[in-house]
């Protein structure tokens, strides 16, 4: 399921409407895989024949979309985990150095106990990750904790995030080979945001 719904991300062909609905279909999947990696606690639940185990999540969740691209990824996410709370981490990439920067944060209060997931479609350098991470540890959360979700890594983005941060797991859909030199992901499926929301707006000659 998630490889076909991220072939039809991946094809120049796609327009913005199937993109979209095409990139909430996948934010539900990879919700439903991350509600499989919490920790879930036995709960008693009385059916109307007798009383059984069942489960819960454990602990609280916050989500942390990085802006802008994240935002397609997060009302699938607030579905599933209605509970959750909303941290907001803006990091704008320097297009010629690649480095991230901060340039709006707006995060919950974070106990050591919270689930963090971290949504940030593409993981390219692994630079705008890496700072969010590092800003959310700051913040109090623990590592082992935080989860990151993706559509497309770069494997260079996912050794980066490894070797700094061993413990924060990392769901996605397909790890690339390759960056380019103006380290987008190759083949990977262009620019997220800019196909998500329409910009920069198409030329019209
Ligand atoms: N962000 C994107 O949207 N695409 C890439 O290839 C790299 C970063």
């Amino acid at each position: 399921m998630k490889e076909t719904l991220l072939t039809i991300l991946r094809n120049e062909k796609t327009g913005i409407v199937e993109f979209r609905t095409t990139a909430e279909k996948l934010a539900y999947v990879l919700a439903a895989e991350v509600s499989n990696m919490l920790e879930k606690e036995k709960v008693v639940v009385t059916t109307p024949l007798e009383k059984t185990d069942g489960f819960k999540i454990k602990d609280d969740i916050i989500l942390v979309p990085i802006l802008r691209s994240a935002l397609s990824l997060l009302p699938p996410f607030l579905k599933l985990f209605e509970n959750a709370k909303v941290g907001f981490l803006g990091l704008k990439r320097d297009e010629k150095t690649a480095v991230a920067n901060l340039y709006y944060k707006n995060i919950p209060p974070i106990s050591s106990k919270d689930n963090i997931i971290l949504l940030d479609p593409m993981i390219a350098t692994g630079g705008s990750g890496s700072e969010a991470i590092k800003i959310l540890k700051e913040d109090g959360a623990s590592e082992d904790k935080i989860i990151f979700v993706a559509v497309i890594c770069s494997q260079e983005g996912v050794d980066e995030i490894k070797i700094k941060y061993p413990k924060v797991r990392i769901l996605n859909v397909h790890v690339d080979k390759i960056l380019n030199d103006k380290k987008f992901i190759v083949p990977g499926l262009g620019d997220f945001g800019d196909r998500y929301f329409g910009t920069p707006l198409p030329v019209i000659k």
